[in-house]
């Protein structure tokens, strides 16, 4: 795989839109000069290059990350994203937004990322299997329950978390579920994880219409990405009667004004690989999916989805970011300064860090819950952590709930610092 570095010409680099996020937030709050400076770099970031022995027998190598941005709260934590274009900046605002993330919604965890730069999509099970092995032992030291905690996201899930256990537990003489999160639920995993970010984002939609009294019921709602977190979302939504009107992947969307059927898109997309030429729905692209005028807007594919160009016409009174980092902060200003509600990945996409915490606390009893249990904690948490940041919007001067949510975490991370003070 190329091992140049990524060039962001004409897109924001994912870096600067968290640090400006950042700045944004340190305007509402008292913080000093002193713990801003520690805690606007990475702890570290760590680079790899993976050898991988490929299907033909050559031997291909593969540039990898593991940014560990903060650990004051707790272990690091974070997933790992296999995909052809991530630069080392790119890991680096991933794990910043963990560390927010995990602040916000009150996890004793900080924030971390890995990246593989490789595209699954043209490699083989085995290889990529020798590929997440070979990752697992280059980051060996790094990681760990007590240390840091990768978990799925971008292009892996339940089958490279597994891979991932058991090369840790086989350097280390014994089996160590709690060193990753998002593990198939025979090995240790929690019930609900697969599910969870989707979940979250679709009780946040809860909060959020409960909050604006405007019920979900027919609301109109598209969702650019079809992958773990954006068809859980869409299916979630669906079955709270909203009205899913349209769905993209990479390959392109589908729209149907009277509604999708989900269940159906998602059995077409498990036959076919992607959502377009779904039955007779039309053919949209993900530009034109983003601007359609829908109640609730999701992005859950990737980052800068939503920039500036665009956000002059995007037509949703609420965006739920599901995604890590899809509206940029140029972005941002537009679509708030035109009364649009966006609630951050930070929040919204919270859902699967904390069923990951869960299933962490569950590995370290030795002991699990059932679905209805990791259910009901997730929803605890996430109408606590929403009603926290809806509680800081009302108290400080900005239209931006993101502003708001960045507050609390920034807030809660700086006195973690504040208070264990600098060593030596
Ligand atoms: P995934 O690989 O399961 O799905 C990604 C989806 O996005 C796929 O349907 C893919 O086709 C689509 N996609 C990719 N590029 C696209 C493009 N340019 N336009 C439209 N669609 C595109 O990944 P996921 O785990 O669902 O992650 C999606 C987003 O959610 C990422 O930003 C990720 O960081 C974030 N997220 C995921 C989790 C999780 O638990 N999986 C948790 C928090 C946040």
């Amino acid at each position: 795989m190329s091992k140049e570095e990524k060039e962001y010409d004409g897109e924001v680099n994912p870096l600067d839109n968290m640090m400006s996020q950042l700045r944004n937030a340190r305007e509402h709050i008292d913080i000093s000069d002193d713990i801003f400076e520690r805690i606007r770099y990475p702890d570290r970031v760590a680079e790899f290059n993976i050898p991988v022995r490929m299907d033909d027998g050559s031997v291909e190598s593969f540039t990898a990350y593991r940014c560990q941005h903060d650990d004051a709260r707790g272990p690091y934590k974070g997933g790992i994203r296999y995909h052809p274009n991530v630069s080392r900046d790119e890991v680096t605002a991933l794990a910043g937004w963990m560390t927010w993330k995990t602040a916000v919604v009150g996890l004793p965890f900080g924030g971390a990322k890995g990246v593989v730069v490789c595209d699954p999509k043209e490699m083989s099970e085995r290889e990529i299997e020798g590929l997440t092995r070979r990752y697992t032992k280059a980051m060996r030291s790094l990681i760990g329950p007590e240390k840091d905690i990768p978990a799925p996201d971008v292009n892996t899930g339940p089958q490279t978390m597994a891979w991932i256990m058991d090369t840790y537990s086989i350097h280390h003489d014994y089996t160590i579920p709690g060193v990753v999160t998002g593990k198939p639920v025979e090995l240790g995993g929690s019930e609900g994880r697969s599910t969870a970010t989707g979940t979250g984002v679709s009780m946040l939609a809860d909060c959020v219409a409960d909050y604006f009294g405007k019920p979900l019921y027919d609301a109109t709602v598209a969702v650019q990405g079809f992958g773990n977190a954006g068809s859980v979302a869409a299916r979630l939504l669906d079955e709270k009667d909203a009205n899913v009107v349209a769905v993209s992947d990479s390959a392109g969307g589908i729209y149907d004004p009277e509604g999708l059927d989900i269940a159906g898109v998602e059995n077409h997309k498990e036959e076919t690989g992607q959502v377009t030429e779904f039955r007779d729905a039309n053919q949209i692209t993900n530009e034109e999916l983003l601007k359609l005028d829908v109640d609730i807007l999701i992005p859950a594919a990737l980052e800068n989805a939503i920039g500036a160009s665009i956000a002059d016409e995007v037509e949703a009174d609420t965006v739920l970011e599901a995604a890590n980092g899809p509206t940029t902060d140029e972005a941002n200003s537009i679509l708030v300064e035109r009364g649009v509600r966006i609630f951050p990945d930070i929040l919204a996409n919270a859902g699967g860090v904390i069923v990951s915490y869960l299933e962490w606390v569950q590995n370290t009893q030795r002991y699990s819950w059932d679905e209805g249990d990791v259910h009901e904690k997730l929803e605890d948490r996430m109408s606590e952590s929403f009603e926290e940041v809806m509680e800081a919007h009302e108290s400080i001067d900005t239209d931006c709930i993101r502003t708001a949510a960045y507050t609390v975490a920034l807030k809660r991370v700086a006195e973690s610092h504040e208070m264990r003070g600098l060593y030596p």
